[in-house]
């Protein structure tokens, strides 16, 4: 059997970091992207196919060289606040061609599938940690496309004989140890990059979304995961499927909250340095805290996440994005 997987997105964050260990664990990428947030630069473990997701020809024609023996799917839109302004994009993009691209692989016999979810799914939090059980009630049009395709995975899985893992992400974070690649998106919008782009001086400040949210320092509390932890969690649900075990969803989180404030002190502690911050008004969007429980990927896939400490994560995105913007 061949050890092919097809992955769309792959040129972007996480979809880049799957890749590299898809490849350490024997298996090749074979990567479909359109680089319209990803870089070319960061598809280096097997072929690139530069094409949209919903151009069924590209992605039947590469079914058939290929044959891969199961799909990843990462291409998607994913910001909170940008969703809320222009949510047509998102319902398009992450809906209407994630389908097309779902049927494609179920018309040419791909039939298992990971797909990448959000904790935006569960909107405001009514438990202190979210386990899989918590009511679906997105607040922003990203939660509510991927919740969408989560249904419509389940009804493939229904109707075509189809199976799927599905992973609630909290905030992915972190980057590649070896720096081959790292946290970049593009447009960047997320805390952690941003603090470090401030803490080296590509923007003057990092603003503050809000600090008067119901939390301990009023600033928003999020459960950063390290992507080489969620990078391991896909090989472990790819192989949950080609092991012919059954479908299921399941939140990937380290089970710590960290407040905005809390990253950027972190930040400044690790550095040794001062970074200027302002106060800006709440995002549209965004729940006040976010904190995953993620017992259940530890009881299905033996997963729980290894790199658990503010510091861990935020210091490979220093070194990171210090080295990708002396090049870029
Ligand atoms: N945030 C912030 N300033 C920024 C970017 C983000 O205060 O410039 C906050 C944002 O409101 C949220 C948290 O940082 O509470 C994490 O946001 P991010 O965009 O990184 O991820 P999200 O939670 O939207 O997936």
């Amino acid at each position: 059997m061949n050890k092919n997987i097809l992955v769309s997105g792959g040129a972007g964050f996480i979809g880049s970091h799957v890749c590299k260990l898809l490849n350490q664990k024997g298996y090749t990428p074979i990567v479909i992207d359109n680089l319209s947030t990803g870089y070319k630069e960061f598809v280096k473990w097997g072929p690139l196919i530069k094409a949209d997701i919903q151009d069924k020809k590209a992605v039947k024609d590469l079914i058939q060289k290929y044959e891969p023996i199961a799909a990843m799917n990462f291409a998607s839109y994913i910001n909170v606040g940008e969703s809320v302004q222009n949510p047509s994009k998102y319902y398009v993009n992450n809906v209407a061609n994630s389908t097309i691209f779902f049927e494609t692989l179920v018309e040419n016999n791909v039939k298992n599938v990971v797909f990448s979810s959000t904790a935006a799914v569960y909107g405001n939090p009514i438990q202190d940690k979210i386990d899989e059980s918590h009511p679906y009630l997105p607040v922003n049009p990203y939660g509510q496309t991927k919740l969408m395709m989560e249904q419509i995975l389940k009804d493939f899985s229904t109707a075509y004989n189809s199976k799927y893992v599905i992973f609630r992400y909290f905030n992915a974070t972190g980057s590649d140890p070896e720096l081959e690649i790292g946290e970049s998106h593009y447009p960047e919008t997320h805390l952690i990059p941003l603090v470090v782009d401030a803490l080296q001086g590509r923007r003057e400040s990092i603003t503050v979304f809000g600090d008067d949210y119901d939390t301990a320092d009023g600033t928003c509390v999020r459960d950063y995961i390290h992507v080489l932890d969620l990078a391991e969690a896909h090989v472990l649900g790819v192989e949950h499927l080609l092991a012919g075990k059954d479908s299921c969803i399941m939140n990937l989180g380290n089970g710590n909250g960290f407040s905005v404030s809390e990253v950027i002190d972190v930040v400044k502690k690790v550095s040794g340095k001062e970074i200027p911050v302002t106060s800006g008004s709440r995002r549209d969007g965004d729940p006040g805290t976010l904190v995953a429980s993620s017992k259940l990927a530890k009881d299905i896939l033996n997963w729980s996440p290894k790199i658990t400490s503010l510091e861990d994560m935020v210091n490979p995105v220093i070194q990171w994005r210090e080295k990708w913007f002396r090049k870029n």
